[in-house]
């Protein structure tokens, strides 16, 4: 038979894919997606990836795979302990995998037989995840085409669905919604209900847990799966390796890919892949004591890394040196932490989620987040392997009691080695085989920070605006402490040639793996956003931006005077900052001084100080007391923005928007909230809130 296009393109690809394989990519100098590459390697992975989800479960022998759309790493997390689950207490044969790794124009050729699981966040503006944007296009299209061609289309599709969202924002759970109600359409299956975790309510994980009880019921029903008791089964295999030390040039240390460790880093730099970069510059914003807000400016002048105005910047941070400790200590392996250690996947469609060899002290120091909160279901799990009968029936209680985990563990913001030094009272905890830390523990996650700079400005210098996480909570001696912004701060500390040790008695590796990050250096990458500024500048502008909330409207305003400075006509420019007083958190007081006198009456800065007067002022209020004004502005088409706190602040702008476009223009509140979100799918009202 001839071959038509389609078979010598698949082919090709294939060919590609083995020699790229034998060769570890060398030959080809594989750009998309480097971190995978080397992580392939290390799991084991075969040649030839195909994008072919039914025939890779065919292959496997799986009969439920379980797809996630994920940006933050919670989503694939609980992708991952569904497939445990489902594995050790139904028998089910599960994979987990990246929606960005498949195709679905054959999500009909599926078994009747098979389940599939989507597990989706919802991301800013109701949008996919970035892994999901290819796939929620496909589905979502009313055109679209399958292999078979059946009718309906889906009949033969069994899923399962959860989704991730914050019920702060508009499009609260759309991706899940929407991916389920689709699905619906051309006749797929739904078992269970379609569930949906509320990070806004920080519920998420109590969602998830409700939601996936009933769930399983349902579907060891419809496949007929009898439940067993579950017994932890690793999914890693962790081997020493008595020939290598932390020395070797082969081990990794903390270095994020193969080309990090090989010392050729390139672009593209993204997140798989970050930018080492320095610092040019760093220093304080506030001018009291007990709170810390960071302005760095990362130079990117030595990478191909640009950025638009409105941008994302994300930080790769790492753990603490003292939360290190005591995850090593808690768990026995001091002595070992800088033991070599290569991990395999037990299981073929498994990832280890970072390049191997390394150590144990690079694995919890670059890649795990050890400080995050704690799963009620992962302290059930590890009640097996407890040091003694005592701390087994705690670890039990604190997995199957809602409320006496939340009073015991959430509300002091305990982290793992903090709840396992706490419950075994400083017992160790030997019995635990690491892989369970590799499969319950997240990947360390970037951080994501609203670009305070102008890419007009200074287009190869990315400015940041960062509030330090330090809460000081019940029943704890030390403060709750963020790990980017605490690692910043360190690093702003070493800049800036402040007393050691660094933030508070934490001490960071600051100088990296190998000392590869040595002098002031900082691992990033940088994501485009839609938060943008009018592509005419004359347009009037409306930004309201209180506390780090003002970190784009920085970048926006100075755009704005380097335009004027350019000779262009710049439109009027409303800046509404809020914050404690004017003589503590007042960021940027000298520049928008500065701003003034280049753009003249057309900038004027509206301030809400909440902590000065008899009664708290926020900036919704300096907003209603110009209501005239700004509906004037928003009939000649002003753009607004609105950046900070979703929980709160976002909220109640939207809310006195519409009061104020009701009240101006003699319209039932109802019809207003319809222009206030024509608004929103306009682009004229634009949210950057985290
Ligand atoms: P983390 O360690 O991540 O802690 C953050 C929070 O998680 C804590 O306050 C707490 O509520 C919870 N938490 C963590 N560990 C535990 C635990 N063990 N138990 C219970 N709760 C826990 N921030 C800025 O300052 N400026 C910006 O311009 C900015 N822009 C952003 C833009 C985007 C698109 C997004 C998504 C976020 C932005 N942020 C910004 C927030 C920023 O990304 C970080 O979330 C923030 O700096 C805190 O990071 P951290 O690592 O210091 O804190």
């Amino acid at each position: 038979a001839e071959l038509d296009t389609l078979d010598l393109v698949v082919l090709a690809a294939i060919l590609f894919g083995t020699v790229a394989y034998f060769t570890k990519g060398k030959l080809w100098g594989v750009t998309k997606d480097p971190y995978a590459s080397s992580l392939a390697n290390a799991s084991g992975a075969k040649a030839g990836k195909t994008r072919n989800f039914v025939e890779k479960m065919e292959e496997q022998g799986k009969n439920c795979i379980i797809f996630y759309g994920s940006q933050t790493g919670t989503a694939e997390d609980y992708a991952s302990r569904l497939a445990k689950e489902g594995k050790s207490r139904f028998g089910l044969e599960t994979m987990v995998a990246d929606l960005e790794e498949y195709d679905f124009d054959n999500l009909d050729t599926i078994p009747e037989d098979k389940v599939v699981f989507f597990v989706l966040a919802t991301y800013g503006e109701g949008e996919p995840t970035d892994n999901a944007v290819d796939f929620y296009e496909f589905i979502t299209n009313e055109d679209v085409n399958f292999t078979e061609g059946n009718e309906p289309a889906l009949g033969n599709l069994n899923y399962v669905t959860f989704g991730l969202g914050n019920n702060t924002y508009e499009h609260y759970n759309s991706m899940v919604r929407n991916v389920d109600k689709a699905l619906q359409k051309l006749g797929a299956h739904r078992i269970g209900d379609a569930g949906e975790g509320d990070d806004g309510a920080g519920t998420m994980e109590e969602d998830f847990l409700a939601w996936k009880e009933p769930m399983w019921k349902a579907l060891a029903e419809r496949m007929g799966l009898e439940e067993r008791e579950a017994v932890y089964e690793p999914v890693f295999s962790i081997v020493e390796r008595e020939g290598l030390t932390k020395e070797s040039p082969e081990v990794y240390l903390g270095e994020p890919n193969k080309m990090h460790l090989d010392g050729t880093a390139k672009g593209p730099f993204n997140a798989h892949n970050p930018y080492i970069a320095p610092i040019a510059q760093s220093y304080e914003l506030f001018s009291v004591k007990d709170r810390n807000c960071l302005h760095m400016d990362i130079d990117i002048s030595a990478s191909n890394l640009n950025y638009q105005t409105g941008d994302h910047i994300a930080v790769w941070p790492t753990n603490p040196g003292e939360e290190v400790d005591r995850f090593m200590n808690v768990l026995g392996l001091s002595e070992k932490r800088h033991t070599v250690v290569s991990v395999k996947a037990l299981e073929p469609t498994a990832k280890v989620p970072f390049p191997t060899p390394t150590t144990y002290d690079a694995i919890v120091r670059y890649h795990m987040e050890i400080c995050a909160p704690v799963s009620r279901q992962f302290l059930a799990q590890l009640a097996a392997f407890a040091p003694d009968a005592e701390a087994r029936a705690e670890m039990t209680k604190l997995g199957a009691e809602k409320d006496y985990f939340y009073e015991k563990i959430s509300l002091h913001h305990l982290n793992i080695a903090r709840v396992l030094d706490i419950v075994g009272k400083g017992q160790k905890w030997t019995n635990i085989p690491f892989s369970a830390f590799i499969e319950g523990i997240t990947k360390l996650q970037p951080r994501y920070y609203s670009i305070s700079s102008s890419s007009l400005e200074q287009p190869k210098k990315i400015s940041i605006t960062a509030v330090v996480e330090s809460t000081q909570l019940p029943g704890r001696d030390d403060p709750f402490r963020g790990v980017a912004t605490n690692y910043l701060l360190a690093l702003k500390q070493k800049q800036n040639g402040e007393p050691e040790p660094c933030p508070f008695g934490l001490s960071y590796e600051l100088t990296g793996p190998r000392n590869k990050y040595d002098g002031i250096h900082v691992p990033v990458h940088v994501r485009h956003s839609n938060f943008k500024l009018p592509s005419d500048p004359s347009k009037p502008i409306i930004c309201i931006g209180p506390g780090t909330g003002v970190a784009p409207m920085r970048g926006f305003i100075r755009e704005r005077v380097q335009q004027a400075k350019n000779g262009e006509k710049v439109g009027k420019t409303l800046l509404f900052f809020g914050c404690r007083k004017s003589t503590e958190d007042f960021m940027y007081k000298n520049e928008w001084e500065e701003a003034k006198e280049i753009l003249g009456d057309n900038f004027e800065l509206i301030t809400a100080f909440s902590r000065e007067g008899p009664k708290k002022v926020y900036v919704q209020h300096r907003l209603k007391e110009r209501a005239e004004e700004i509906n004037q502005l928003l009939e000649q088409k002003a753009y607004f923005y609105v950046c900070g706190d979703a929980a709160n602040m976002a909220r109640e702008v939207n809310t006195v928007l519409s009061q104020i476009i009701s009240e101006q223009r003699g319209i039932p509140e109802a019809k207003a909230e319809e222009i206030v979100k024509n608004m929103r799918s306009s682009n004229q009202y634009q949210e950057d809130v985290w």
